[in-house]
């Protein structure tokens, strides 16, 4: 491919250059001329693999693998602005038709043939904004109606919340009141969220799916205490759901938890479909109870083929791709697979996915869960933080920081490949650091047994690079392993007491002082002195 002299000479690093090889890509200003095609593709291409690969990436909950026949579909529709209804009510349709199915999934109180209220949306981000939009008109509208004060809205949730409740709290000017966490709970505690409840409290969100354990929420709890002190105040204070990792979880793998509209006071749910709803990353979607949960003056009304199209969107123009490929899923995959199958394993490892229903799909992410979470376990190293019963996430911090963190164990095995992310847990608990492996539908066995040997092979090369310092036996302190377990299956604590003369070992042998990292023979970095 020869150089096309429209390059300019800003944007090439060598005037003899030949190939796409030796020009560097613009990266300020707009080239001022074009470029052939299939070298701008090299360029870019090329950069790109630099970036991990998406199925190896066990921070994210967003899918990461389709059918060929859904990938036409998102191709094919490449073109079509979702917001032209008018031109595209085939499109329109097929968006409605999702929004009553996840309606029913959910259980909306409708009638037969009556339409659900919702839409489709960018993610689950641009739904929890249309959702507290409407809390907040709800409220305002109320309050105005009785002649009291109505600028100083709040929404009570858990500290645990995902990043984008604060920003709707923030750019819509609505106080978000936090019930704090606390070691060995870490999601909203429904008792202290109806207590921060005050009459100026436009919705309480409960988390189906804890963002950082997959923690359910106890949403019928929450229910029925807010419902007595509505009795006791007269307030009417409503429930959201952010189900945005959970909402296609619940329906499937526990269809008698009661989460979702079964509840009187939840008014609305979200739920992302670029999760588990198992569709590539920009859809969500949010649902309403029933048409009056959603105010009217929020809503805009376009007519076309003589019907009333209602829309309530914070875009105006999108691509249609990913409504159709959400129609696909639904439709192609169904509630559950006819008949009786067990997870069907291919050469590779991973299930077939083409014999499988949605409800399939979730319980093989749940029964790998469960295998990383043994395995994790086996290593007698972590404390697990997940729960069997949850978003098929496992969550997992050192039992013994003290010669490593989670961050150290992170980077590990980034170096294997796996990107397995490491954070705080939130206010009041921030002390409390872990490690969180996502389960997506396109997890296998395969790749639970090379994640686990990996965290095996990590744990062993920080064992060597941080040797385990010995116990604390009056002032004395003993060698310890090579980094395996002692008999209770936990490591001893390291080392120790400062003014205490530190040994460490390493393959069960003794350092002389010098084996320690300083000159006095203390310990260092991450080794401290309890
Ligand atoms: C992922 C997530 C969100 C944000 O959803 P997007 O679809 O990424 O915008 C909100 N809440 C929870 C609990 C989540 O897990």
């Amino acid at each position: 491919m020869g150089l096309s002299k429209t390059l300019s000479e800003s944007d090439v690093s060598l005037h003899s250059t030949t190939s796409y090889i030796l020009t560097s890509p613009a990266k300020y200003k707009m080239p001022e001329n074009s470029m052939p095609e299939d070298m701008a593709f090299q360029m870019i291409d090329d950069e790109l693999r630099l970036d991990a690969d998406p199925r190896l990436n066990l921070a994210s909950f967003v899918t990461t693998s389709m059918e060929e026949k859904a990938k036409r579909l998102i191709m094919e529709s490449l073109d079509k602005n979702y917001v032209d209804m008018d031109e595209y009510p085939a499109t329109t349709d097929l968006q409605n038709r999702c929004v009553n199915m996840i309606a029913n999934l959910f259980n909306a109180p409708l009638k037969d043939g009556e339409a659900a209220t919702g839409t489709g949306t960018v993610g689950s981000s641009e739904a929890i904004m249309l959702a507290g939009l409407a809390f907040k008109r709800k409220w305002q509208n109320k309050m105005k109606a009785i002649g009291k004060p109505y600028d100083k809205p709040n929404i009570v949730t858990g500290a645990n919340v995902q990043v984008c409740w604060e920003k709707f709290a923030r750019y819509f000017e609505v106080e978000l009141k936090e019930v704090k966490v606390r070691e060995d709970y870490y999601v909203m505690d429904p008792v202290k969220a109806v207590e921060m409840v005050d009459e100026n409290t436009i919705c309480v969100a409960a988390i189906l799916g804890s963002t950082y354990n997959g923690e359910f929420e106890d949403v019928k709890l929450l229910n029925d205490i807010l419902m007595e002190k509505n009795k006791q105040t007269g307030w009417d204070t409503p429930i959201h759901v952010d189900a945005a990792s959970g909402g296609f979880i619940a329906p499937f793998l526990y269809p008698d938890l009661e989460w979702d509209f079964r509840l009187p006071l939840v008014k609305s749910i979200n739920a992302s479909g670029h999760k588990y709803g198992l569709v590539y990353a920009g859809i969500g979607w949010i649902v309403w109870r029933s048409k009056q949960d959603l105010p009217e003056d929020l809503i805009f009304h376009i007519n076309y083929l003589g019907a009333d199209q209602p829309t309530f969107t914070l875009n105006f123009s999108k691509g249609s791709s990913q409504v159709l490929a959400q129609y696909y899923q639904l439709i192609r995959l169904g509630f559950e697979a006819l008949g009786d199958l067990e997870p069907i394993y291919t050469f590779e490892g991973t299930y077939d996915i083409n014999a499988l229903g949605y409800r399939e799909i979730m319980e093989n992410c749940h029964y790998l869960a469960m295998v990383v979470k043994e395995g994790v376990e086996k290593t007698g190293r972590f404390k697990i933080l997940s729960k069997d019963i949850g978003v098929p996430v496992v969550a997992f911090s050192l039992k013994d920081r003290s010669r490593y963190d989670e961050f150290k164990v992170s980077e590990g095995l980034r170096r294997h490949q796996f990107i397995v992310p490491a954070y705080h847990m939130p206010a009041d608990a921030k002390h409390v650091a872990l490690l969180r492996v996502v389960i997506r539908g396109d997890f296998s066995r395969t790749r639970a047994e090379y994640l686990l040997s990996s965290i095996n092979a990590v744990l062993k090369e920080l064992d060597e690079l941080h040797p385990v310092a010995a116990i604390q036996e009056n002032g004395h302190h003993k060698l310890s392993l090579n980094g395996v377990a002692n008999g209770n299956g936990e490591l001893p604590p390291a080392a120790a007491v400062e003014n205490c003369h530190h040994k460490v070992s390493a393959n069960g042998a003794a350092y002389g002082n010098g084996g320690t990292d300083t000159e006095n023979g203390q310990m260092t970095d991450g080794a401290k002195c309890y």
